[in-house]
């Protein structure tokens, strides 16, 4: 341990999208930040595992952050790849009904989009849906015209660049391993190969799987008020050959999580997943035993794929703040105003539509800070 002790205005916790795009926002409003990373690289957790798909924002309940955060985002996101030169494309997503009986449910999809300011969203009947993508099955679908596909990397790299050039310091193999709340700021104890001492005016926790146990490891915060920490895994699986579809193809949800979707990445690859595996642990293997579920959900859409198709490929696990059967939490951004440490902002369960969401969030965190 150092015997000097750095005194910084403000330290982010994690070099996820989210913390990445705070650094960046903090930075811009003139603060002096050190972003902290356990990893010895920025996003290699959930910010890298996930669909990149820029969400519309059609399924969250109304007036709820995600609603918000994800529609404010994803204008913003659009306006912020085309100025920094991050990929992404305006994809177009189809949410498919394959029996009568799913009709109903894509109608309350349509207006609880509607609710949530998405007016773009169009409906087609069979031989519409057909008309855009012919290996379908399909009674009827939702055409979201803005969603879309973005390299999530290439982005993280942008936010930090936007970041390092108002002076923001990023600092890798650094992990926070306590805090406590003193009475001009946070004392910090970082852990890693060089273990240093930092106090820090504000902090914010954007550790993303583990804010939550993080929080309960600063003396001084009130636990009461961290959630609890679930862990949601989503397995992926890639197809071999060509992509049968040119947009997104999502099934009527299922609980927990959208269904087993198509996404595709910019090079066109197309992926299926992520499923839903409640599980205790962090672990991003991929089972290959399960692909026999995927191919049952995958047929009832897409009858044609051929059986030995789906290669096991990756995995992203949501981080959950409440258990499963749980009704769903929104995102928590929780700051001085409910928990009393003044400078102490925490982001818990920032699952999707995160990465859609971010710039927005990030605003959210420079609000509870004032
Ligand atoms: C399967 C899946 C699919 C998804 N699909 C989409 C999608 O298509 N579109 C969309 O908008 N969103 C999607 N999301 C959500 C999105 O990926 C997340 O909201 C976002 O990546 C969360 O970013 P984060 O920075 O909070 O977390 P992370 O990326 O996990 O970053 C947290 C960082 O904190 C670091 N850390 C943890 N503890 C410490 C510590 N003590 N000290 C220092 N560093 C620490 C970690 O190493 C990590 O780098 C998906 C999520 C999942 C799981």
């Amino acid at each position: 341990m150092r015997a000097d002790m750095d005194s910084i205005d403000t330290v982010v916790i994690g070099a996820g999208v989210i913390g990445l795009a705070t650094a960046r926002a903090l930075a811009l409003a003139g603060r002096e930040v050190v972003v902290l990373e356990a990893e010895d690289a920025i996003g290699t957790h959930t910010s890298s595992r996930n669909s990149e798909v820029i969400h519309a924002g059609i399924y969250y309940p109304q007036d709820s952050l995600k609603a918000r955060a994800c529609v404010e985002g994803r204008h913003r996101l659009y306006e912020y790849c085309a100025s920094h030169g991050v990929p992404c494309r305006r994809s177009g997503k189809l949410i498919v009904a394959t029996q009568e009986a799913q009709r109903g449910e894509l109608e309350s999809i349509r207006q609880r989009a509607l609710a949530n300011g998405v007016d773009d969203i169009v409906r087609l009947d069979r031989a519409q849906t057909l008309a855009l993508e012919p290996a379908l099955a399909a009674v009827a679908s939702l055409h979201s015209p803005s969603t879309g596909i973005i390299d999530s990397h290439a982005l993280m790299l942008a936010y930090l660049g936007d970041a390092e050039a108002q002076g923001t310091m990023l600092a890798l193999k650094s992990p926070l391993e306590r805090a406590q709340v003193g009475g001009e700021g946070i004392d910090l104890w970082v852990g890693g190969a060089e273990p240093m001492r930092l106090r820090a005016r504000c902090l914010v926790n954007a550790a993303g799987l583990r804010a939550p146990s993080l929080a309960r490891r600063i003396d001084g915060y009130p636990p009461q008020h961290a959630p609890g920490e679930y862990y949601a895994k989503g397995n992926y699986y890639a197809l071999a050959g060509r992509a049968p579809f040119s947009r997104l193809v999502y099934p009527v949800p299922e609980p927990g999580g959208l269904g087993v979707h198509v996404t595709l990445d910019l090079a066109g690859q197309a992926r299926f997943g992520p499923d839903v595996e409640w599980v205790e642990r962090i672990d991003y293997r991929v089972d290959p035993r399960r692909a026999e579920r995927f191919y049952a959900a995958i047929r009832s859409y897409w009858p044609g794929l051929p059986d030995g198709a789906l290669l096991p490929s990756y995995a992203g696990v949501r981080p959950k703040i409440v258990p499963q059967g749980a009704p769903a939490a929104d995102f928590v951004v929780q700051g001085p105003r409910v928990h009393g440490v003044a400078g102490l902002v925490h982001l818990f369960g920032i699952e999707s539509p995160g990465l859609t969401a971010s710039l927005a969030l990030a605003d959210e965190v420079l609000r509870a800070l004032e």
